[in-house]
């Protein structure tokens, strides 16, 4: 049996740890990806922290391997798959829809029946390699850098999300503010500046966040979130608000 090492939380609110584990081979249907790179996510913190009932309860079981957000190499393909060759760069969807449940079936496949995917529940991206259950997950990058690809499948695609739901309010004249540019914020200010013509403001606490953000496209970034956030911001469009305020940090202050 070949093995490798993986990056596991062993048991329920235990301590991550590099265990060796045997090199899984995929069934039919499934790919079998070499890991190039992982985006690393708050929910890989937080998941450190479920209790063994809140565990049981979403269907997930420990121990498995973290990570969930990915990019690597096709390695070997199960009975049936095909579009895919050995060696095809991809980057791996970040969720893990089976495509058949009537969920899936509408588009709405983030409410899959499936428990949990590949990171959370079931072995991830933290490791030599990880198994894809349907080829269908695998997006080709081809030279794209897998350490950029990698991101996008999770902060990235969160961002855009919230944009792309919000851009037919994105006028001209109009003002999105984003709070917090951090991991998912800053990919926020990128898609708003690209996406749309509206002024673009960042409230962010972390100085060199908010200098992040401004090279990002962000045309202001104030220091917040605090009291007087909002009459600042008022301030700033001539007493209108913004039009769109997406918030990434969704703490007590910002809502
Ligand atoms: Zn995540
Ligand atoms: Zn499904």
């Amino acid at each position: 049996m070949t093995t490798m090492t993986a990056y596991q939380l062993p048991s329920w609110q235990g301590t991550p740890k590099l265990s060796t584990v045997p090199v899984p081979e995929p069934g039919p249907g499934e790919v079998l990806v070499r890991v190039s790179a992982v985006g690393l996510c708050h929910s890989d913190i937080n998941m450190q922290q479920i209790p063994a009932e809140v565990g049981n309860m979403l269907g997930w079981s420990v121990p498995f391997t973290l990570g969930h957000e990915i990019s690597g190499t096709v390695a070997a393909l199960g009975d049936g798959v095909t579009g895919f060759a050995p060696g095809d760069a991809v980057a791996v969807s970040a969720t893990n829809p089976c495509g058949v449940c009537w969920y899936c079936l509408r588009g709405d496949d983030q409410n899959c029946v499936l428990p949990g995917g590949r990171g959370y529940g079931a072995d991830g991206g933290l490791a030599v390699y990880v198994i894809v259950s349907r080829a269908a997950h695998l997006l080709p990058i081809g030279d794209l850098d897998p350490a950029f690809a990698a991101p996008l499948t999770d902060a990235g695609a969160t961002a855009y999300h919230a944009v792309q739901r919000v851009l037919p309010k994105l006028s001209p004249d109009a003002t999105a503010v984003v709070l917090g540019t951090g991991g998912l914020g800053g990919y926020a200010v990128q898609f708003l500046h690209l996406l749309g013509a509206a002024r673009v403001i960042g409230v962010e606490p972390n100085e060199a966040r908010r200098e992040l953000a401004l090279s990002l496209g962000a045309d202001e970034a104030l220091d917040g979130v605090h009291e007087g956030t909002a009459a600042e911001i008022l301030e700033r469009t001539g007493g209108r608000g913004a039009e769109v305020v997406l918030d990434f940090v969704g703490v007590d202050a910002t809502i």
